[in-house]
């Protein structure tokens, strides 16, 4: 049986007054949520105050991305061992605002990948196609090929000390949801792609769904056999919405 992981996503939002507010709310609310584990990936700069403030919650932290170097001359980067030092447990990788905005590609999103492994971290590895790519009936091409990054450069085994994303690019901070069986049959595939290398990998995997994920649709969404929790961007901003996703678990 996979754990359910309903993970938010802050991006650039947020102020230390605001978080501090967000996460006195998550941290009273979090005893209603019994079925399914809550984390927050916060903006670096807020990354200490988060950990402060989590500390001793049931409420885990991530990051929203790393840079693929261990140090050096890599001016406004942050590494991945930067992050855990702070006890930091996930990192969300390729989002695609990363890849369209910072023209993140499979292969380095794939570096990523086993960057944050090695730091002791759980990456949060966001797969997904555009609105152009399902409309020309390649959605199950694209995130096949986002998959089989990783598991060429990395193999399956490794794949499986992680968590999938699979964010349709579409629904992303656009109101429009995936319904649920477009959702389901998206992660029913990328789980057969998974068990062409290792069917063990396939059935415990954490994939989630994100794009749109609210207090209204999640239930319908999270009973999909083969969702395993949420990426959620704007409904994890306010702490009722965010409990509200996790207690319909
Ligand atoms: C996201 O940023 O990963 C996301 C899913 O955003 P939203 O929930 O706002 O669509």
């Amino acid at each position: 049986m996979r754990n359910i992981l309903i993970a938010g996503n802050w991006k650039m939002n947020g102020s230390r007054a605001s978080i501090k507010e967000l996460l006195d709310g998550l941290k009273a609310g979090i005893d209603k949520v019994t079925n399914a584990k809550m984390a927050v990936c916060a903006p670096s700069i807020y990354l200490a105050d988060v950990a402060e403030q989590l500390a001793g919650s049931a409420i885990s932290w991530g990051a929203q991305d790393v840079s693929t170097e261990a140090s050096g001359a890599y001016t406004g980067e942050i590494s991945a061992s930067m992050i855990k030092e702070f006890g930091c447990k996930y990192t969300i990788i390729g989002h695609s605002e990363r890849r369209t905005y910072h023209g993140e590609t499979d292969e380095l999103v794939a570096k990523k990948f086993a960057v944050v492994l090695e730091a002791g971290m759980t990456p949060i590895f966001c797969i997904g196609e555009t609105l152009e790519e399902r409309e020309k009936g390649i959605t199950e091409e694209v995130v096949a090929r986002q998959v089989q990054a990783v598991i060429d450069m990395h193999g399956a085994a490794v794949l499986g000390k992680g968590v999938i994303a699979y964010e349709p690019v579409w629904a992303i901070g656009t109101g429009k949801t995936a319904s649920p069986e477009q959702a389901q049959d998206v992660h029913a595939f990328i789980r057969s792609v998974i068990a062409k290398a290792d069917a063990g990998v396939a059935e415990n995997i954490i994939i989630q769904y994100g794009g749109s994920m609210n207090a209204g649709n999640a239930k319908d969404l999270l009973s999909q056999p083969d969702i395993d929790g949420g990426l959620i961007g704007g409904a994890s901003l306010k702490a009722p919405d965010f409990l509200a996703i996790g207690t319909s678990a």
